[in-house]
């Protein structure tokens, strides 16, 4: 049988990807779904880190809008992401598949504080590990904490789980119908064409760190599998 193309991955989803087409809150099926793909590529051997957003919940950006002062906003939207996590944990246990919550914030009753050659360990012996509460501070996303995580645990790349898109485009493909899709690029094209992948913190320690990514759509089953098997679906973003 074919060998998986990665042997440690961080798989990072959205917090929209545990809402359904509602697009807020959390649905537990829809959890199930995925879960399942992710439990059969763990079958193979692959070892998986997951970072959950929050958006699904609350984002920090939101908050200020609203005239709030944006670190406390972001706090809260870092709370939302350990939310999702524990949600997240529920299904994959109740599939029967170990799993561990660190948190980037001490909640020691909820789940372990984030402890990187823990985290290496749990992952050596077959434990999803899912890192919670982003990187612990305001004024960053979760994408820069799958970014920042990846170096640390050397995770071969980020698997960019995206709803309902497909890759990385031109423009968006909803409002031009001339936007093409890109399979291949690299971090500085992301970063100076202002390609919507993740944001510019994100990207530019994916960049120095060397990091690829996959940006591929979540929403066709299979998927997570595809992108691990080394099929190219997607985008490949890297250094
Ligand atoms: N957040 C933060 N620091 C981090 C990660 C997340 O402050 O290191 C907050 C921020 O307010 C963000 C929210 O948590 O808006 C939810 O994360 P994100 O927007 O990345 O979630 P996603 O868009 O992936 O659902």
């Amino acid at each position: 049988m074919d060998q998986p193309k990665y042997k440690r991955v961080i798989l990072k989803l959205s917090g929209e990807a545990l809402a359904g087409s509602a697009g807020f809150g959390i649905n537990p099926p829809v959890i199930k779904e995925m879960v399942e793909e992710i439990k059969e590529v763990q079958a193979l051997g692959v070892e998986i880190a997951i970072i959950v957003g929050g958006g699904n919940i609350w984002r920090g950006t939101t908050g200020a809008e609203m005239g709030m002062e944006r670190a406390q906003a972001d706090y809260m939207g870092m709370l939302a992401t350990v939310m999702n996590s524990l949600a997240l944990q529920d299904v994959l246990e109740n599939a029967g598949v170990p799993t561990r919550v660190q948190t980037s914030i001490e909640m020691r009753q909820i789940a372990e504080p984030y402890i990187r050659r823990k985290a290496i360990r749990h992952l050596e012996k077959g434990r999803v590990v899912i890192f919670a509460g982003g990187t612990g501070n305001p004024y960053f996303s979760t994408d820069t904490t799958a970014a920042l995580r990846a170096a640390e645990i050397g995770a071969d790349v980020i698997l960019m789980a995206k709803n309902n898109v497909d890759g990385v485009y031109s423009a968006d493909p909803k409002k031009d119908l001339n936007a093409v899709k890109f399979t291949e690029l690299t971090h500085l094209d992301v970063i100076s064409k202002g390609l919507q992948v993740m944001d510019s913190t994100a990207s530019s320690l994916s960049m120095d760190n060397d990091i690829p990514l996959v940006v591929f759509n979540l929403n066709n089953p299979g998927n997570i599998r595809r992108v691990i098997m080394g099929e190219e679906i997607g985008t490949t973003v890297r250094g």
